[in-house]
C-alpha cells in the first residue's frame, strides 16, 4: 500500500484538506456578479485536460485533501466531464465528492453524477421569477433550473443545497420565497453577498450590495432560525430553520439549513481549510488574493512524476496567505471574473 504524505498545513497552522478544481471558464449563463456580457473563454490548448485535473486530484488526495468540489464555469458543458467525476470518485482518500453547477444539464447527467460518487451538489438559483431569472442569468430558462433541481432530488444525492446570490433591487425581495422553495423540497440554501471579482459592468456593486445580517433580518418576519454549530471552513455560517416552518419538506424529514456566505461582513480567513485550482491549472491559495503557482507547468514538465507535482505543491501551501482583503468600494484588485476562478 502506497505511503500517506504528511498534511497540507501552512504557516498559520490551517490545515489544507478541500480542493475546489475549476474545469472550465465556459458557461451556459452569463449571470451579471460573475461574467461581462461579452467573455473571451480561454483557448483550449491553456485548459487543464481532464486527464490533468485527475492527477491533480490524485495528487492532492495523496497530500491529505478529502474533500473536492468540481466547479467552473459550468463544469457540466465540459465534454466528458462525466470522466472525471468517475476517477476522482474512485480515489480512495477522498470522501466527498461535490459539484457546484447552474442545474440547466442536471436532467441529463444527474444519475450518471451519482453513480459516479458524487456526494453532494450545489445549485445556482438567484430567483423564481422567469423574467429576473433571465434577467440576471442574462441567457437562462427559469424552468430548465428547476427541472434540474427535481433531477438532482430524485437522484438522492447525499445533500443538495441551493445557492443565491442576493443583489439590493434585483432580487433581495425574494429571500423568504426562495427559503420556502428550499423547506418545501427539503433542500439547504445559502445566501451569497456578492464578491468584487472581475469589474462588474452591469452593476454598481457597493449600491447592490445587501448583507447577510440584513437578510438575516428579513427571513427572521417569516420564519424562526436558530444559530448552528455547523462549520464548513469556509466563509459559510449556517442556521436551522425550526420544525414547524420545515414541517413542510416534502415528507422528506430533513431541517432546512440556511446558509450566510459572508465575505464581507465577517471574517472567515482563519480557519480556513481550502485552494483552488483554476480552469488553466493555476494554484490559488486565496479566492481575495491574485498571488497564484502554475501547476500546468509543473504538470507538462513533470509527465510522469508525481512526486514533483506534490512537492510544487507542498511548498505552495507554504506561501498561503493570512487572508483576504476585499473592498466594495475600492476598484477590485482582482481582476478575473468568478467564472475563471472557480466559485
Ligand atoms: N456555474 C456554476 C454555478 O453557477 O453554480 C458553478 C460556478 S459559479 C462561479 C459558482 C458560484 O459562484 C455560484 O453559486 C455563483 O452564484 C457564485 N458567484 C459567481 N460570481 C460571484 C460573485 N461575484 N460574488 C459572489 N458569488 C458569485
Ligand atoms: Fe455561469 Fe455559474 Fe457564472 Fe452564472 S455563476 S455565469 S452559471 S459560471
Amino acid at each position: 500500500m502506497q505511503e500517506r504524505q504528511p498534511s497540507l498545513i501552512d504557516r498559520f497552522d490551517r490545515r489544507i484538506t478541500y480542493l475546489r478544481l475549476s474545469v472550465t471558464d465556459r458557461c451556459d449563463l452569463r449571470c451579471v456578479y460573475c461574467m461581462a456580457k461579452d467573455m473571451t473563454f480561454l483557448p483550449r490548448e491553456q485548459l487543464l485536460t481532464l486527464e490533468e485535473n485527475a492527477r491533480l486530484g490524485r495528487c492532492f488526495s495523496e497530500l491529505g485533501v478529502h474533500k473536492i468540489r468540481i466547479t467552473g464555469g459550468e463544469p457540466l458543458v465540459r465534454r466528458n466531464v462525466l470522466w472525471l467525476f468517475q476517477r476522482l470518485g474512485a480515489l480512495p482518500g477522498i470522501r466527498d465528492l461535490a459539484l457546484t453547477t447552474n442545474g440547466t444539464l442536471l436532467t441529463r447527467h444527474a444519475r450518471m453524477l451519482k453513480s459516479a460518487g458524487v456526494t453532494r451538489v450545489n445549485i445556482s438559483l438567484d430567483s423564481l421569477r422567469p423574467e429576473r431569472f433571465r434577467a440576471i442569468t442574462r441567457l437562462g430558462d427559469l424552468n430548465k433550473a428547476l427541472a434540474g433541481i427535481d433531477a438532482a432530488l430524485a437522484a438522492s444525492f447525499e445533500r443538495v443545497k441551493l445557492n443565491s446570490v442576493i443583489l439590493k433591487h434585483r432580487n433581495h425581495d425574494e429571500v423568504c420565497d426562495l427559503v420556502q422553495f428550499a423547506v418545501d423540497r427539503g433542500l439547504d440554501i445559502s445566501f451569497i453577498e456578492e464578491m468584487p471579482l472581475g469589474v462588474s459592468s452591469d452593476h454598481d456593486r457597493a449600491e447592490a450590495f445587501y448583507s447577510s445580517d440584513q437578510i438575516r433580518r428579513d427571513l427572521a418576519k417569516q420564519f424562526d432560525l436558530t444559530p448552528s454549530t455547523e462549520r464548513t471552513g469556509g466563509p459559510s455560517r449556517y442556521w436551522r430553520l425550526n420544525a414547524a416552518a420545515s414541517s413542510a419538506d416534502g415528507g422528506r424529514g430533513r431541517c432546512t439549513h440556511v446558509g450566510f456566505i459572508s465575505p464581507h461582513s465577517h471574517n472567515f480567513c482563519g480557519d480556513c481549510n481550502r485552494v483552488r485550482v483554476t480552469a488553466d491549472g493555476r494554484l490559488l491559495l486565496c479566492l481575495g488574493q491574485e498571488f497564484s503557482i502554475d501547476l500546468r507547468r509543473v504538470l507538462r514538465a513533470n509527465p510522469s512524476d508525481d512526486e514533483r507535482v506534490k512537492q510544487a505543491i507542498r511548498s505552495a501551501i507554504s506561501s498561503k496567505p493570512r487572508g483576504h482583503d476585499f473592498e466594495l468600494d475600492a476598484q477590485p484588485i482582482i481582476v478575473r471574473h468568478m467564472n475563471a476562478t472557480g466559485g
